[in-house]
């Protein structure tokens, strides 16, 4: 290939012939001919140019182009090369190590460090993901249309909340989801399902479900799965690109829709907070053990099956008799016309929801 050589002495160049061979590049100008082992050699590319030079003649260059040195094949892009093969060694190494400790992380580090986690995380932040999930869970389950039977079930959910050490507004909506489920959302936001209304034969039993969701958010229990979910999600968002947090979102949705476990003792803690609860908003605690009751002994194995609070809520059983040995009288949760209300509120069923019911024998 042809090329230009710089001596480094005049600012002149000298056309040059070069060729490389394994061990070396040879240039050739009409003066002299040199050859540039490639120990020494240094290359750096600049537009459509090869320059090279050497540690034997730290001023001299050689310029070739771009397109000429790749073809050549030569040693040096050889070279080159096999730098880039072992930085990319050394690459995949650090990221390997990196990968254990996060996921390591991920596994051990965050499920315990989550409570800590929860409780630091600014209530702004929250709220922010709040509004996110809303929307996303407005998406999936639409709000059930009777808006006096929402306006009441959020009058007895304010007066559940109202004894609750919360910085958050607690929100409430019934909404047509083809399970028997209640859950909390981060930011302070609570959806009941139709079916849970359904399947609920008086008022204190959704009052028992609301003021144990009430306390999980209290106890920023929320955040905390949250947080658990968030490391997987952060994984995956370091895969697919990040930044976006779709991976999070993505988790952490999957995860509050289906089978988002707190774990038993936060559920002990949320069972035993929302009693109070119920207790000092002067309702019964009564609903709280027929509830549970009832969804551990549906005869009915597909409505059992479709039955997420019992799912995400274990144990159900031994929870209806703790539940039992505590409970307490006391004024129902809604008037008789309040629960009329609240009861019909989802009657007009979406018609999608109708197909997913039908194809899973609901
Ligand atoms: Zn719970």
């Amino acid at each position: 290939m042809d090329g230009r050589f710089y001596d480094g002495k005049s600012a002149r160049s000298h056309p040059a012939v070069v060729s490389v061979d394994a061990e070396a590049v040879t240039i050739s100008t009409e003066e002299k001919a040199r050859r540039w082992p490639s120990k020494g050699l240094s290359l750096t590319f600049e537009a459509n140019e090869a320059r090279l030079s050497h540690s034997a003649e730290p001023d001299a260059r050689l310029v070739v182009s771009r397109t000429d040195w790749t073809q050549s094949g030569g040693l040096l892009a050889k070279q080159t090369a096999r730098r880039d093969r072992s930085r990319e060694r050394r690459l995949a190494l650090t990221l390997a190590v990196v990968a254990a400790a996060v996921t390591g992380f991920v596994f051990f580090g965050i499920p315990a460090l989550s409570g800590p986690l929860a409780r630091a995380t600014p209530v702004e932040y929250e709220r922010n993901m709040g509004r996110n999930f809303d929307l996303q869970m407005n998406a999936l389950f639409p709000r059930c249309d009777g808006e006096d039977g929402q306006v009441a079930l959020q009058a007895m959910t304010d007066r559940l909340a109202s004894n609750a050490d919360t910085v958050f507004d607690i929100r409430i909506r019934a909404v047509q989801a083809p399970m028997i489920n209640a859950f909390a959302l981060p930011g302070g936001s609570i959806i009941v399902t139709d079916d849970l209304i359904r399947s609920a034969e008086t008022p204190d039993e959704v009052a028992a479900v609301v003021a144990h969701e009430i306390a999980h958010v209290e106890k920023r229990h929320v955040m905390q799965a949250v947080w658990r979910s968030l490391g997987f999600g952060l994984i995956l968002d370091a895969v697919v690109g990040g930044g976006s947090g779709a991976g999070q979102q993505a988790v952490i949705l999957a995860g509050q829709a289906t089978d988002l476990s707190y774990g038993r003792a936060a559920e002990h803690e949320a069972d035993d907070r929302g009693r109070a609860l119920l207790h000092e908003a002067g309702f019964s605690s009564r609903g709280m053990a027929a509830f549970f009751d009832r969804l551990s002994k549906m005869e009915d194995q597909k409505l059992a099956e479709a039955a997420e609070f019992a799912a995400t809520h274990p144990a159900s059983g031994r929870r209806a008799r703790e539940a039992r040995a505590a409970e307490r009288p006391g004024a129902p949760a809604l008037s008789a016309e309040d629960w009329r209300l609240v009861k019909s509120a989802c009657k007009a069923e979406d018609p999608t929801l109708r197909v997913i019911r039908r194809n899973l024998g609901l």
